[in-house]
């Protein structure tokens, strides 16, 4: 389906017309195919942004890819390019990617661990996925930084969590707190990331923090999330104000999905290309910058070829978003 089609769907219905349980608060969020370029041009499936929501918590952006076989889709080989005024969260189902950035970091992104880079006031860094890789199954998650926070310094964290184990569930949390674990990797606002792995036909209710949002992301099989069926590559929303949250695997096999969360993101961004800022002139300066080379964004080593351009500009001012909600006391 093209992105004009998905942002065409409404909000609270299926693609085929599928409505929430009676009484169930859930927002079905589906996505929409997006080339990421090159050669043989890997494709991913994007829930956020999309015209209905821009922000999970501080969650801005959500890619679903695979599972690719990787001599078909050539695999992930993104040269050096910038980001500011976010975190990255890679998190892997399958496969191997080789993580190299301007702080000099050099990691290897493997299936269950959480690597976290900051962006802050500019980072840069390659992504490609390692020569014994064959099937390649993930996520790319972005984590918007509030602005008191979003010039930070560059930083670049490794957590591999352990599971969970619940009564027909498994759970591993990377950021944030969930079933009894919380992540010791810390965050900028109230966050919450994870992996929740769903015996065949198993059903588990988690607490949840009523003052959170959450998003849920059906990696396999499809998941009843409070009632609501969802499938794969689908992002369900459920809004403040709950403390459970039930999960029902419909399928004879193991389900997946990962869920974001945090506290509402109150201020309003403007997010283009590989930036998110506050205004169009944010976003304009951090372009000049990385096309001049400013030391903003350091240099990446060990990468075998040339930094990726950065796009032309549109032609109109890039509006800040947020949420299709109004700020707290406004009257409508
Ligand atoms: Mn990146």
């Amino acid at each position: 389906m093209s992105g004009a089609d998905a942002d065409r769907v409404a909000p609270h219905t299926g693609p085929d017309g599928r409505e929430p349980a009676p009484g169930s608060a859930v927002e079905i969020l589906t996505p929409r195919d997006v080339p990421l370029g090159g050669p043989r041009a890997m494709t991913v499936r994007r829930t956020l942004p999309q015209r209905a929501r821009t922000l999970i918590g501080a969650w801005c952006f959500i890619d679903h890819y695979g599972p690719d076989d990787i001599a078909e889709t050539g695999g992930m080989d993104v040269a050096p390019h910038p980001h500011i005024g976010l975190q990255t969260v890679s998190w892997l189902f399958s496969g191997e990617i080789e993580h190299r950035d301007s702080l000099g970091s050099h990691a290897f992104v493997r299936p269950g661990e959480l690597n976290l880079m900051t962006g802050g006031h500019g980072i840069s860094h390659t992504e490609v996925s390692t020569p014994g890789t064959t099937v390649l199954h993930g996520v790319q998650l972005w984590v918007a930084l509030p602005g008191e926070h979003r010039d930070t310094g560059r930083d670049f964290r490794h957590h591999v969590p352990g599971p969970v184990h619940l009564d027909g569930a498994v759970v591993r949390v990377f950021l944030g707190s969930l079933a009894g674990d919380t992540s010791p990797v810390p965050a900028f606002t109230p966050l919450l990331g994870a992996e929740i792995v769903l015996e065949p036909h198993a059903t588990t209710t988690l607490d949840t923090d009523p003052s959170f949002e959450h998003g849920l992301l059906v990696d396999e099989g499809t998941i009843r999330l409070d009632g609501t069926p969802l499938r794969r590559s689908e992002l369900g929303y459920t809004g403040t104000g709950n403390r459970t949250m039930t999960l029902t695997n419909e399928t004879d096999a193991p389900a997946r999905a990962v869920l974001v969360g945090g506290t509402p993101f109150e201020e309003r961004i403007v997010m283009w290309w590989n930036f998110v800022g506050r205004s169009h002139e944010d976003i304009v300066e951090a372009r000049q910058d990385w096309e001049a080379s400013s030391d903003r964004f350091g240099q990446v080593d060990g990468y075998p070829g040339g930094r990726i351009p950065a796009p032309a500009l549109p032609n109109a001012t890039i509006a800040p978003r947020g949420n299709p909600t109004r700020p707290k006391g406004s009257t409508r």
